[in-house]
């Protein structure tokens, strides 16, 4: 039986961050028990496309940690699953809200720390300064695992910048490390600024010298990489995530959460206002191209890459293969592909390449 995860989206934030484009609701007071009463029917409704028990439970957001500790442990005893994160943001991590949550049955707690530097954190919009007394606090919790994220490439931010802020995040000795590479979305209040002629992010060299340094740093600190963005000790990889790598079902409830069935369905429940109402998710059954367009996207991000048996009835071509191979960004052997050293950097464009190269077999 294929193992499958239960994603939960809770679309409440505080404020929206200057560089946030996801589908949240800044500034309201969580209605707990609107969301709860939802998301309890969303997953009465696609439960029985699923078979056996979910392997995983991941709340996301949006942040899970404006919901207090009854309202997540009422999905989290429902859902039943073994394996249970909760992302959360340092300015709400009460001591008593994350007792409650491991006594509960929640085994990791992700950290949307960004920047330990309060000159970073507050252009990120980030309330909390500074996150280190936060990141202690999940440190001696008792958790399974948890896991911080840094941004890098922000606006002003030197490499030596980065370099602090990243001395300063493994002083903590985090077992897991999720970084991401500021990009300017459309419509966000950093869009706006560069609209403005300011400049937003660092040009490419910097970028690549500083991806560079945080993978040679995190690897000697113990922290290998196992995915584009993702860094782990050894027992310590999001099993939760490594779900969606391996192109595994999920099962999506609450706000804007985007979901996919073992049948191959895949629907996008509407935003908040609409799903309160009780508006209809957007069902589609993805053709063939589109599957094999999703199984690269979210298999080759991975360490172990894609074998070429999940692109089915497709193959890429392979003078594209033998062009990504030679220019040292992909590893093929006769089994599967994966990105090569040089080719994690510019995951997305050796994907798109990978994509343009689909032929039908
Ligand atoms: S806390 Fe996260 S989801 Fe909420 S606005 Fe900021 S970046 Fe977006």
């Amino acid at each position: 039986m294929t193992p499958w995860g239960v994603y939960a989206h809770v679309p409440w934030c505080r404020v929206r961050c200057p560089y946030c484009a996801f589908d949240i609701v800044p500034r309201e007071r969580p209605d707990e028990d609107a969301w709860l009463l939802g998301v309890l029917g969303d997953l009465q409704r696609w439960r029985p496309a699923f078979t056996g028990d979910p392997a995983t439970l991941y709340i996301g957001g949006g942040t899970p940690s404006r919901l207090s500790a009854d309202t997540l442990l009422g999905l989290v005893e429902t859902v039943g699953a073994p394996d249970v994160t909760v992302e959360a943001n340092p300015e709400d991590l009460e001591p008593e809200w994350l007792e409650a949550l491991v006594a509960g049955g929640v085994s990791r707690v992700s950290l949307g720390v960004q920047s330990t530097v309060p000159r970073f954190a507050r252009r990120l919009g980030r309330a909390h300064v500074p996150a280190g007394p936060a990141i202690e606090r999940l440190r001696g919790s008792g958790l399974d695992s948890w896991s911080v994220d840094l941004i890098f490439g922000l606006p002003g931010q030197t490499l030596a910048d980065l370099v602090a802020d990243l001395e300063a995040l493994l002083a903590h000795e985090p077992p897991h490390v999720s970084l991401y590479g500021l990009t300017i979305e459309p419509g966000t209040g950093f869009a706006r600024l560069e609209a403005r002629g300011r400049e937003m992010e660092p040009d490419a060299d910097v970028w690549r010298s500083m991806y560079d340094h945080l993978v040679e740093r995190l690897e000697a600190a113990g922290l290998h990489r196992y995915e584009v963005s993702n860094f782990a000790r050894n027992g310590h990889r999001s099993a939760h995530n490594a779900l969606y790598w391996q192109g595994a079902p999920y099962l999506a409830v609450g706000p804007g959460a985007h979901g996919f069935a073992p049948d191959g369905r895949r629907w996008v429940n509407a935003s908040w206002a609409g799903w309160r109402r009780g508006e209809e998710p957007e069902i589609e059954r993805p053709d063939p191209e589109q599957a094999v367009l999703d199984a690269l996207i979210s298999g080759m991000r991975g360490v172990e890459g894609l074998p070429f048996a999940a692109l089915g009835r497709h193959r890429i071509d392979p003078v594209v293969l033998g062009q990504l191979q030679s220019a040292g960004l992909l590893e093929v052997d006769g089994w599967r592909m994966a990105l090569a050293h040089d080719g994690f950097p510019v995951a997305d464009a050796v994907i798109r390449a990978l994509a343009q190269a689909v032929r039908p077999t």
